[in-house]
């Protein structure tokens, strides 16, 4: 066997340095993700730092421009529920260009490495929204909203958190009362991605268990509140509340029921596609803070050499390396699993334990390396995605909850 001589290897670089999407993705994934790339360094990248800000110009408000990107998201990539094996039977076969798990989370990857809040919408969309209508929704929904959730021209957010612990959506209070004809939904549900969207899939309690609803915008009854916050400030999230509202007969999910006890099932698999997403998009945001940092430190003369010369400094920047790439094999490995339908929740649960909580130690400590304009909004991104990985060690299932899902898994014993 022929054995290539050191002068003829290529000397590995800070992206990608284990060559792992060379060798692990497919050509096809590979045009996948370059696309994904040149709409992030065209599109996202020159304005993300204003956005992140509050300034929106030219758009008025964080609706509009989450309504933007979604189009121009699914213009460009065609990414939103690009997974779902037969989703062309609705949009239709000529337009439906599917993607295999490892470009859609390429894909992820890509966008998170502009910013988190923008992954996010197309995770809620893809992976919470349009799956859940997709897999638990009646053919007359699939026809009426999968067609313009996959071109951005409607959006859909999912409901499951309330306000009195999103960690335990067991313990859920929204009810739908069964009425003549059609329900009735009260409670509330908090911080919820794209609380403005056309469609809302909420989760209720029943006399059958919990189970899923489409509420259309501008259902009377129905409100929304936007919160404000100090991270993923380029996307919204909402409060929303429903007293006494009326929904028709087929606002109900049809296939959202469950055995007693299992009725977390289905809220529980949406989750799932979006954690998947969510394994892939971390690389991304720890990925943009080592390129930054090893860029600035390469550029900084401190003591008359460049602060990239300080072996302090570039341990820190070998132990980001080394984490970032680690997390990236492991969302190729999610990838793969997933490809050939191997991959169980478990699995999910510790690459996000893994994953996210490794990005905010990268971007930790790239936020050390860089100088005190890190703190603006105008200079630097890794500030910006310290702030937005602590919301994703929150949601989609809290860190400790995801250690908990592995070590059910590993010990047998529950210690929820
Ligand atoms: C920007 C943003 C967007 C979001 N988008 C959505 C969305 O689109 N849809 C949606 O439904 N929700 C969404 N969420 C809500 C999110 O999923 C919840 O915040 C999350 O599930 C945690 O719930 P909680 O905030 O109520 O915290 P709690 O459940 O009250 O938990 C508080 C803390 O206690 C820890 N904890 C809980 N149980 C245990 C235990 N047994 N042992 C040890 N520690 C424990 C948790 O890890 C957490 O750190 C979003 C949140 C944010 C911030």
């Amino acid at each position: 066997m022929a054995v290539a001589t050191a002068e003829k290897l290529e000397t590995p670089t800070s992206r990608d340095f284990y060559f792992s999407d060379e060798l692990w993705l497919s050509e096809d994934e590979k045009l996948v993700r370059d696309s994904a790339r040149q709409f992030v360094a065209a599109e996202l990248l020159p304005r993300i730092r204003a956005w992140d800000e509050g300034n929106l110009a030219p758009f008025a408000k964080g609706e509009e421009l989450t309504r933007h990107l979604a189009k121009r998201i699914a213009g460009a990539l065609n990414l939103f529920g690009a997974t779902l094996p037969e989703l062309g039977k609705y949009v239709g076969e000529a337009e439906f260009i599917p993607m295999t798990p490892s470009a859609y989370g390429a894909a992820m990857r890509e966008i998170e490495y502009a910013d988190t809040a923008i992954r996010s919408l197309a995770s809620v969309q893809s992976s919470l929204g349009m799956y859940a209508i997709y897999a638990y929704g009646s053919e007359e929904q699939k026809k009426k909203w999968l067609p313009p959730l996959y071109r951005g021209e409607k959006l859909v957010c999912f409901g499951l958190t309330e306000p009195q612990g999103g960690s335990d959506p067991g313990n859920m209070k929204t009810r739908a009362e069964k009425t003549p004809g059609g329900w009735t939904l009260d409670g509330s549900k908090v911080w919820i991605t794209n609380g403005f969207a056309d469609v809302a899939v909420v989760w209720a309690r029943t006399p059958e268990g919990i189970r899923g609803f489409l509420v259309e915008k501008g259902t009377p009854g129905f409100t929304v509140r936007h919160e404000v916050k100090w991270a993923m400030r380029a996307g919204t999230a909402s409060a929303l509340t429903f007293t006494n509202c009326r929904l028709p007969e087929g606002s109900l999910l049809p296939k959202t029921v469950a055995a007693p006890g299992q009725d977390l099932k289905s809220p529980l698999r949406c989750l799932s596609e979006a954690r998947y997403g969510i394994c892939w998009g971390a690389v991304g945001s720890a990925r943009a803070s080592v390129e930054e940092a090893i860029r600035f430190a390469k550029d900084r003369v401190l003591f008359d050499k460049p602060l990239a010369a300080k072996q302090a400094v570039q341990e820190k920047l070998v132990w980001c390396l080394n984490e970032t790439e680690n997390a990236n094999l492991v969302a190729l490995q999610l990838g793969r699993l997933k490809q050939l339908g191997k991959l169980h929740f478990g699995h999910i649960s510790l690459a996000k334990y893994n994953n996210v909580d490794k990005a905010i130690q990268v971007a930790q400590r790239c936020v050390d390396v860089l100088p005190a304009d890190v703190f603006t909004f105008e200079a630097y991104d890794a500030g910006r995605h310290l702030r937005n990985l602590q919301i994703v060690k929150k949601y989609e299932g809290a860190h400790e909850i995801h250690s908990l899902v592995v070590g059910r898994a590993i010990t047998g014993v529950s210690a929820f």
